[in-house]
Protein backbone atom coordinates (compact mmCIF):
# COMPACT_ATOMS: atom_id res chain seq x y z
CA UNK A 1 0.00 0.00 0.00
CA UNK A 2 1.10 3.51 -0.71
CA UNK A 3 1.95 6.11 1.81
CA UNK A 4 0.92 9.88 1.09
CA UNK A 5 2.55 12.06 3.50
CA UNK A 6 0.62 15.76 4.52
CA UNK A 7 2.93 17.98 6.25
CA UNK A 8 1.27 20.66 8.08
CA UNK A 9 -2.20 21.67 8.99
CA UNK A 10 -2.69 24.86 8.09
CA UNK A 11 -4.72 26.37 5.30
CA UNK A 12 -3.15 24.01 2.71
CA UNK A 13 -2.43 20.75 4.55
CA UNK A 14 -5.95 20.19 6.22
CA UNK A 15 -7.45 20.91 3.04
CA UNK A 16 -5.31 18.41 1.10
CA UNK A 17 -5.85 15.48 3.52
CA UNK A 18 -9.49 16.45 3.10
CA UNK A 19 -9.47 15.82 -0.53
CA UNK A 20 -7.06 13.09 -0.51
CA UNK A 21 -9.86 11.42 2.02
CA UNK A 22 -12.78 11.95 -0.15
CA UNK A 23 -10.76 10.07 -2.94
CA UNK A 24 -10.90 6.44 -1.46
CA UNK A 25 -7.50 5.41 -2.89
CA UNK A 26 -6.12 2.24 -1.12
CA UNK A 27 -3.31 4.25 0.31
CA UNK A 28 -2.20 5.16 4.16
CA UNK A 29 -2.83 9.10 4.33
CA UNK A 30 -0.60 10.51 7.35
CA UNK A 31 -1.14 13.86 8.26
CA UNK A 32 1.75 15.63 10.12
CA UNK A 33 1.26 18.34 12.54
CA UNK A 34 3.27 20.35 15.58
CA UNK A 35 0.26 20.65 17.25
CA UNK A 36 -3.09 18.98 17.80
CA UNK A 37 -5.09 22.09 16.88
CA UNK A 38 -4.97 24.37 13.59
CA UNK A 39 -4.88 27.56 13.80
CA UNK A 40 -6.52 29.98 11.66
CA UNK A 41 -3.79 32.38 10.51
CA UNK A 42 -5.66 35.09 9.06
CA UNK A 43 -6.94 36.02 12.92
CA UNK A 44 -4.00 35.73 14.51
CA UNK A 45 -4.65 39.46 14.92
CA UNK A 46 -6.99 39.70 16.46
CA UNK A 47 -5.35 37.26 19.48
CA UNK A 48 -2.56 39.77 19.80
CA UNK A 49 -5.27 42.26 20.13
CA UNK A 50 -7.49 40.59 22.47
CA UNK A 51 -10.14 40.81 20.54
CA UNK A 52 -10.45 36.97 20.34
CA UNK A 53 -8.94 34.35 22.78
CA UNK A 54 -7.44 31.27 20.70
CA UNK A 55 -10.09 29.14 21.59
CA UNK A 56 -12.08 31.30 18.76
CA UNK A 57 -9.51 30.53 15.86
CA UNK A 58 -8.37 27.19 16.43
CA UNK A 59 -9.82 23.96 16.06
CA UNK A 60 -8.85 20.15 17.01
CA UNK A 61 -7.72 18.28 14.30
CA UNK A 62 -8.42 14.71 15.03
CA UNK A 63 -11.83 15.98 15.18
CA UNK A 64 -12.27 17.88 11.93
CA UNK A 65 -10.48 15.47 9.57
CA UNK A 66 -11.92 12.08 8.29
CA UNK A 67 -11.12 8.90 10.22
CA UNK A 68 -9.27 7.80 6.95
CA UNK A 69 -6.45 10.45 7.55
CA UNK A 70 -4.19 9.13 10.42
CA UNK A 71 -2.49 12.27 12.27
CA UNK A 72 0.58 12.23 13.36
CA UNK A 73 1.26 14.83 16.34
CA UNK A 74 4.94 15.47 16.09
CA UNK A 75 7.67 18.12 15.06
CA UNK A 76 8.92 17.75 10.94
CA UNK A 77 12.57 18.20 11.57
CA UNK A 78 14.08 17.75 7.86
CA UNK A 79 13.15 15.66 4.76
CA UNK A 80 15.67 13.62 3.23
CA UNK A 81 14.16 13.63 -0.41
CA UNK A 82 16.39 10.94 -1.91
CA UNK A 83 15.01 8.45 0.84
CA UNK A 84 11.81 9.71 0.74
CA UNK A 85 11.74 9.80 4.37
CA UNK A 86 10.46 12.88 6.99
CA UNK A 87 12.74 13.18 9.93
CA UNK A 88 10.70 13.78 12.99
CA UNK A 89 11.26 14.95 16.78
CA UNK A 90 9.83 11.88 18.59
CA UNK A 91 8.72 9.18 16.13
CA UNK A 92 10.64 7.41 14.19
CA UNK A 93 11.29 8.39 10.20
CA UNK A 94 8.38 8.42 8.69
CA UNK A 95 8.70 6.64 4.90
CA UNK A 96 6.73 7.87 2.06
CA UNK A 97 5.58 7.64 -1.60
CA UNK A 98 3.99 10.62 -2.27
CA UNK A 99 4.64 14.19 -0.48
CA UNK A 100 2.52 17.02 0.08
CA UNK A 101 4.86 19.61 1.74
CA UNK A 102 2.50 22.27 3.33
CA UNK A 103 5.05 23.34 6.44
CA UNK A 104 3.86 26.97 6.20
CA UNK A 105 5.87 30.44 6.94
CA UNK A 106 7.44 31.99 9.72
CA UNK A 107 8.20 35.46 10.61
CA UNK A 108 10.93 37.68 8.11
CA UNK A 109 13.22 39.87 9.86
CA UNK A 110 15.32 40.53 6.17
CA UNK A 111 18.60 40.46 9.14
CA UNK A 112 17.47 43.46 10.07
CA UNK A 113 19.40 44.14 13.10
CA UNK A 114 17.51 43.88 16.43
CA UNK A 115 14.58 42.60 14.69
CA UNK A 116 14.23 38.91 15.91
CA UNK A 117 15.51 40.22 19.91
CA UNK A 118 13.09 42.80 20.28
CA UNK A 119 10.14 42.74 17.56
CA UNK A 120 7.20 40.59 18.72
CA UNK A 121 6.31 38.88 15.47
CA UNK A 122 2.29 37.24 15.00
CA UNK A 123 3.20 33.94 13.15
CA UNK A 124 1.31 31.54 15.43
CA UNK A 125 -1.41 30.86 18.73
CA UNK A 126 2.36 31.40 21.13
CA UNK A 127 3.59 34.58 19.23
CA UNK A 128 0.21 36.21 18.75
CA UNK A 129 -0.36 35.51 23.16
CA UNK A 130 3.06 36.45 23.51
CA UNK A 131 2.57 40.06 21.97
CA UNK A 132 -0.93 40.35 23.35
CA UNK A 133 0.85 40.20 26.77
CA UNK A 134 3.83 42.14 26.16
CA UNK A 135 0.89 45.10 24.96
CA UNK A 136 -1.16 44.44 28.46
CA UNK A 137 1.91 44.09 30.70
CA UNK A 138 3.40 47.59 28.77
CA UNK A 139 0.48 49.50 28.96
CA UNK A 140 -0.82 48.19 32.95
CA UNK A 141 3.65 49.27 33.63
CA UNK A 142 2.57 52.60 32.91
CA UNK A 143 1.32 53.55 36.26
CA UNK A 144 4.26 52.60 37.76
CA UNK A 145 7.12 53.92 35.47
CA UNK A 146 5.06 56.44 34.05
CA UNK A 147 7.43 56.07 31.40
CA UNK A 148 5.84 57.50 28.14
CA UNK A 149 6.98 54.59 25.91
CA UNK A 150 5.31 52.29 28.14
CA UNK A 151 1.97 53.86 25.83
CA UNK A 152 3.59 53.49 22.76
CA UNK A 153 2.94 51.12 20.31
CA UNK A 154 5.10 50.56 16.66
CA UNK A 155 3.51 48.06 14.20
CA UNK A 156 6.83 47.90 11.52
CA UNK A 157 5.08 47.27 8.06
CA UNK A 158 1.44 48.42 6.66
CA UNK A 159 0.81 45.19 4.86
CA UNK A 160 -2.29 42.93 5.57
CA UNK A 161 -1.47 41.72 9.07
CA UNK A 162 -0.17 45.20 10.38
CA UNK A 163 -3.63 47.06 8.59
CA UNK A 164 -5.62 43.99 9.98
CA UNK A 165 -3.84 44.26 13.92
CA UNK A 166 -3.84 48.17 13.84
CA UNK A 167 -7.76 47.62 13.00
CA UNK A 168 -8.14 45.17 15.58
CA UNK A 169 -5.69 47.43 18.51
CA UNK A 170 -7.73 50.74 17.40
CA UNK A 171 -10.93 48.81 18.56
CA UNK A 172 -9.77 47.48 21.70
CA UNK A 173 -7.30 50.02 22.69
CA UNK A 174 -9.97 52.44 24.66
CA UNK A 175 -10.73 49.42 26.56
CA UNK A 176 -7.14 48.71 27.90
CA UNK A 177 -7.39 52.75 28.53
CA UNK A 178 -9.90 52.72 30.64
CA UNK A 179 -8.91 49.22 32.46
CA UNK A 180 -5.56 50.46 33.41
CA UNK A 181 -6.78 54.19 33.83
CA UNK A 182 -4.31 55.53 31.66
CA UNK A 183 -4.02 59.09 29.89
CA UNK A 184 -5.94 58.57 26.37
CA UNK A 185 -4.33 61.57 25.28
CA UNK A 186 -0.36 60.28 25.66
CA UNK A 187 -1.07 56.77 23.77
CA UNK A 188 0.81 56.59 21.03
CA UNK A 189 0.04 54.14 17.74
CA UNK A 190 2.72 54.45 14.73
CA UNK A 191 3.25 52.28 11.63
CA UNK A 192 6.48 52.41 9.87
CA UNK A 193 6.07 51.34 6.06
CA UNK A 194 9.52 50.96 3.48
CA UNK A 195 6.96 51.40 0.59
CA UNK A 196 5.34 55.09 -0.27
CA UNK A 197 2.48 52.84 -0.43
CA UNK A 198 -0.13 50.62 1.87
CA UNK A 199 -1.82 47.88 0.58
CA UNK A 200 -1.36 48.34 -2.93
CA UNK A 201 -3.53 45.19 -3.90
CA UNK A 202 -6.60 47.66 -3.44
CA UNK A 203 -7.73 50.51 -5.01
CA UNK A 204 -6.86 53.95 -4.09
CA UNK A 205 -10.30 54.93 -2.78
CA UNK A 206 -10.19 52.13 -0.90
CA UNK A 207 -6.69 52.27 0.58
CA UNK A 208 -7.43 56.22 0.98
CA UNK A 209 -10.53 55.07 2.97
CA UNK A 210 -8.87 52.66 5.36
CA UNK A 211 -5.97 54.73 6.12
CA UNK A 212 -7.91 58.08 7.21
CA UNK A 213 -10.11 55.38 9.11
CA UNK A 214 -6.90 54.18 11.20
CA UNK A 215 -5.63 58.08 10.87
CA UNK A 216 -9.04 59.35 12.86
CA UNK A 217 -8.38 56.75 15.67
CA UNK A 218 -5.08 57.88 16.41
CA UNK A 219 -2.78 55.90 14.21
CA UNK A 220 0.41 57.68 12.72
CA UNK A 221 1.88 56.44 9.39
CA UNK A 222 5.54 56.52 8.43
CA UNK A 223 5.77 55.44 5.16
CA UNK A 224 8.69 55.28 2.67
CA UNK A 225 10.37 54.73 6.10
CA UNK A 226 12.44 51.29 5.69
CA UNK A 227 13.49 50.27 9.19
CA UNK A 228 17.32 49.44 9.97
CA UNK A 229 17.57 48.55 12.84
CA UNK A 230 14.85 47.28 16.42
CA UNK A 231 16.35 48.38 19.11
CA UNK A 232 15.03 47.40 23.09
CA UNK A 233 12.53 50.68 23.05
CA UNK A 234 13.06 51.89 19.59
CA UNK A 235 12.13 51.31 15.95
CA UNK A 236 15.19 52.93 13.71
CA UNK A 237 15.18 54.12 10.08
CA UNK A 238 18.61 55.81 9.19
CA UNK A 239 18.37 58.94 11.64
CA UNK A 240 15.16 58.64 12.36
CA UNK A 241 13.86 56.67 16.22
CA UNK A 242 10.55 55.57 16.98
CA UNK A 243 10.33 54.66 20.60
CA UNK A 244 8.22 52.63 21.72
CA UNK A 245 8.00 49.55 24.25
CA UNK A 246 5.63 47.27 22.50
CA UNK A 247 7.07 46.44 18.87
CA UNK A 248 4.75 44.69 16.69
CA UNK A 249 6.85 42.99 13.49
CA UNK A 250 4.58 42.70 10.64
CA UNK A 251 7.37 42.93 8.23
CA UNK A 252 6.48 39.91 5.70
CA UNK A 253 6.96 36.06 5.89
CA UNK A 254 9.18 33.31 5.00
CA UNK A 255 8.55 29.66 4.48
CA UNK A 256 9.62 26.82 6.79
CA UNK A 257 13.38 27.02 8.11
CA UNK A 258 12.80 23.04 7.28
CA UNK A 259 13.35 23.71 3.40
CA UNK A 260 16.99 25.66 3.54
CA UNK A 261 17.68 22.96 6.44
CA UNK A 262 16.84 19.98 4.34
CA UNK A 263 18.96 21.03 1.18
CA UNK A 264 16.16 22.21 -1.13
CA UNK A 265 17.25 24.89 -3.93
CA UNK A 266 15.04 27.67 -2.77
CA UNK A 267 14.71 31.94 -1.86
CA UNK A 268 13.34 32.78 1.52
CA UNK A 269 12.33 29.17 2.15
CA UNK A 270 10.06 29.04 -0.96
CA UNK A 271 10.74 26.58 -3.92
CA UNK A 272 10.15 26.85 -7.26
CA UNK A 273 8.01 23.87 -8.23
CA UNK A 274 5.97 23.16 -11.90
CA UNK A 275 2.77 24.09 -12.92
CA UNK A 276 1.77 20.88 -11.34
CA UNK A 277 2.90 21.86 -7.98
CA UNK A 278 5.18 18.81 -8.00
CA UNK A 279 8.86 19.35 -8.36
CA UNK A 280 10.77 18.86 -11.43
CA UNK A 281 13.51 16.13 -9.83
CA UNK A 282 10.98 14.50 -7.26
CA UNK A 283 7.55 14.30 -9.43
CA UNK A 284 6.09 12.37 -6.02
CA UNK A 285 6.76 15.80 -4.68
CA UNK A 286 4.28 18.67 -4.34
CA UNK A 287 5.06 21.90 -2.76
CA UNK A 288 2.07 24.13 -1.55
CA UNK A 289 1.35 27.47 0.46
CA UNK A 290 4.13 29.22 2.04
CA UNK A 291 6.73 26.80 1.24
CA UNK A 292 5.96 26.93 -2.35
CA UNK A 293 6.98 29.50 -5.45
CA UNK A 294 4.12 29.02 -8.04
CA UNK A 295 4.51 31.09 -10.73
CA UNK A 296 1.71 33.05 -12.79
CA UNK A 297 1.88 32.74 -15.92
CA UNK A 298 -1.02 35.99 -16.26
CA UNK A 299 1.35 38.58 -14.14
CA UNK A 300 4.59 36.97 -14.58
CA UNK A 301 5.30 37.06 -11.08
CA UNK A 302 4.67 34.78 -8.25
CA UNK A 303 1.28 33.70 -6.86
CA UNK A 304 0.99 35.83 -3.31
CA UNK A 305 0.94 33.65 0.04
CA UNK A 306 -2.51 34.03 0.41
CA UNK A 307 -4.98 31.70 2.61
CA UNK A 308 -7.15 31.77 -0.63
CA UNK A 309 -4.24 30.09 -2.86
CA UNK A 310 -3.15 27.81 -0.06
CA UNK A 311 -6.50 26.29 -0.58
CA UNK A 312 -6.62 26.10 -4.15
CA UNK A 313 -3.15 24.83 -4.33
CA UNK A 314 -4.00 22.08 -2.12
CA UNK A 315 -6.96 21.15 -4.26
CA UNK A 316 -4.60 20.91 -7.24
CA UNK A 317 -1.78 19.25 -5.08
CA UNK A 318 -4.59 16.62 -3.89
CA UNK A 319 -5.69 16.14 -7.59
CA UNK A 320 -2.62 15.43 -8.75
CA UNK A 321 -1.38 12.85 -5.87
CA UNK A 322 -4.06 10.62 -6.75
CA UNK A 323 -3.62 11.28 -10.50
CA UNK A 324 -0.41 9.62 -10.10
CA UNK A 325 -1.56 7.28 -7.56
CA UNK A 326 -3.67 6.05 -10.43
CA UNK A 327 -1.48 6.41 -13.50
CA UNK A 328 -3.50 9.52 -15.12
CA UNK A 329 -1.90 12.97 -16.10
CA UNK A 330 -1.43 15.74 -13.67
CA UNK A 331 -3.38 18.88 -14.28
CA UNK A 332 -1.72 22.39 -14.05
CA UNK A 333 -3.16 24.86 -10.73
CA UNK A 334 -5.41 27.49 -12.25
CA UNK A 335 -6.57 30.30 -9.91
CA UNK A 336 -9.25 32.88 -10.12
CA UNK A 337 -9.12 35.12 -6.62
CA UNK A 338 -12.83 35.52 -5.99
CA UNK A 339 -11.49 39.10 -3.79
CA UNK A 340 -9.67 40.56 -1.16
CA UNK A 341 -11.40 41.65 2.11
CA UNK A 342 -9.33 43.46 4.97
CA UNK A 343 -10.76 43.95 8.31
CA UNK A 344 -10.33 47.28 10.32
CA UNK A 345 -11.75 45.89 13.41
CA UNK A 346 -14.98 44.21 13.80
CA UNK A 347 -16.66 47.08 12.71
CA UNK A 348 -15.15 48.28 9.58
CA UNK A 349 -12.77 47.10 6.41
CA UNK A 350 -12.11 47.26 3.32
CA UNK A 351 -12.95 44.82 0.35
CA UNK A 352 -12.60 44.20 -3.45
CA UNK A 353 -15.13 41.09 -4.28
CA UNK A 354 -15.11 39.93 -8.00
CA UNK A 355 -18.16 37.67 -7.89
CA UNK A 356 -21.18 38.01 -9.87
CA UNK A 357 -19.69 41.21 -10.63
CA UNK A 358 -17.04 43.39 -9.14
CA UNK A 359 -17.86 45.25 -5.84
CA UNK A 360 -16.00 47.54 -3.77
CA UNK A 361 -16.63 47.93 -0.23
CA UNK A 362 -16.14 49.62 2.55
CA UNK A 363 -17.45 50.44 6.09
CA UNK A 364 -19.45 48.32 8.37
CA UNK A 365 -20.65 45.54 5.58
CA UNK A 366 -17.28 44.14 5.49
CA UNK A 367 -17.39 42.68 8.90
CA UNK A 368 -20.01 40.57 7.84
CA UNK A 369 -18.12 39.41 4.88
CA UNK A 370 -15.39 38.58 6.78
CA UNK A 371 -17.01 36.96 8.80
CA UNK A 372 -18.63 34.69 5.65
CA UNK A 373 -15.09 34.25 4.69
CA UNK A 374 -13.44 32.55 7.72
CA UNK A 375 -16.51 30.28 7.81
CA UNK A 376 -16.56 29.43 4.53
CA UNK A 377 -12.90 28.39 4.96
CA UNK A 378 -13.37 26.17 8.40
CA UNK A 379 -15.57 24.78 5.80
CA UNK A 380 -13.11 24.11 3.51
CA UNK A 381 -10.92 22.71 5.94
CA UNK A 382 -12.75 20.42 8.51
CA UNK A 383 -17.08 20.52 8.14
CA UNK A 384 -19.99 21.61 9.07
CA UNK A 385 -19.62 20.53 12.93
CA UNK A 386 -16.69 22.23 13.24
CA UNK A 387 -17.64 25.31 11.60
CA UNK A 388 -20.76 25.79 13.73
CA UNK A 389 -18.79 24.65 17.23
CA UNK A 390 -16.39 27.63 16.18
CA UNK A 391 -18.66 30.15 15.97
P1 LIG B 1 3.34 41.50 3.58
O1 LIG B 1 4.57 41.08 2.86
O2 LIG B 1 2.05 41.52 2.88
O3 LIG B 1 3.58 42.97 4.23
C1 LIG B 1 4.77 43.34 4.87
C2 LIG B 1 4.96 44.84 4.75
O4 LIG B 1 6.13 45.20 5.49
C3 LIG B 1 5.16 45.31 3.32
O5 LIG B 1 4.32 46.40 3.06
C4 LIG B 1 6.63 45.71 3.28
O6 LIG B 1 6.90 46.80 2.42
C5 LIG B 1 6.89 46.12 4.74
N1 LIG B 1 8.31 46.02 5.11
C6 LIG B 1 9.16 45.01 4.82
N2 LIG B 1 10.39 45.29 5.30
C7 LIG B 1 10.31 46.50 5.91
C8 LIG B 1 11.24 47.33 6.60
N3 LIG B 1 12.52 47.01 6.76
N4 LIG B 1 10.80 48.52 7.09
C9 LIG B 1 9.50 48.88 6.96
N5 LIG B 1 8.61 48.15 6.32
C10 LIG B 1 8.98 46.96 5.80
O7 LIG B 1 3.31 40.54 4.88
P2 LIG B 1 2.11 40.15 5.86
O8 LIG B 1 1.26 41.31 6.13
O9 LIG B 1 2.76 39.44 6.98
O10 LIG B 1 1.29 39.11 5.03
C11 LIG B 1 1.90 37.88 4.63
C12 LIG B 1 1.06 37.24 3.53
O11 LIG B 1 -0.20 36.85 4.06
C13 LIG B 1 0.79 38.18 2.38
O12 LIG B 1 0.83 37.46 1.18
C14 LIG B 1 -0.59 38.69 2.66
O13 LIG B 1 -1.27 39.05 1.47
C15 LIG B 1 -1.24 37.49 3.34
N6 LIG B 1 -2.29 37.94 4.26
C16 LIG B 1 -3.53 38.14 3.74
C17 LIG B 1 -4.55 38.57 4.58
C18 LIG B 1 -5.93 38.79 3.99
O14 LIG B 1 -6.16 38.42 2.84
N7 LIG B 1 -6.84 39.41 4.73
C19 LIG B 1 -4.31 38.81 5.93
C20 LIG B 1 -3.02 38.61 6.45
C21 LIG B 1 -2.02 38.18 5.58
Amino acid sequence: MKTIAVLGAGYAGMRAAKKLAHANLDARIILVNRNPYHYEATQLHQVAAGTKEPADVTFDIRKAVSPRIEVLIDTVTGIDQDKRQVGLGKHEPLRYDYLINALGFESETFGIKGAEENGWPLVDIDTALAARRRLENTLANYRNSHDPNDLHVVVCGAGFTSIEYLGELVYRMPKLVAKYDLPADQVKIICVEASPKILPMFSQNLVDWAVNYLKKKGVEFHTSTAITEVRPGAVVSNDQEFRANTIIWTTGVRGSHIIADSGYNQKRNRVVVEDDLSLTDHPEEFLIGDVSAVPDPESGRLFPTTAQISIAQADTAAANVIARVQGRQTQRFRFKSIGTVCSLGPQAGVAEIDMMGKWKLKGAVVGIVKKIVNDRSVLELANVKTMLESN
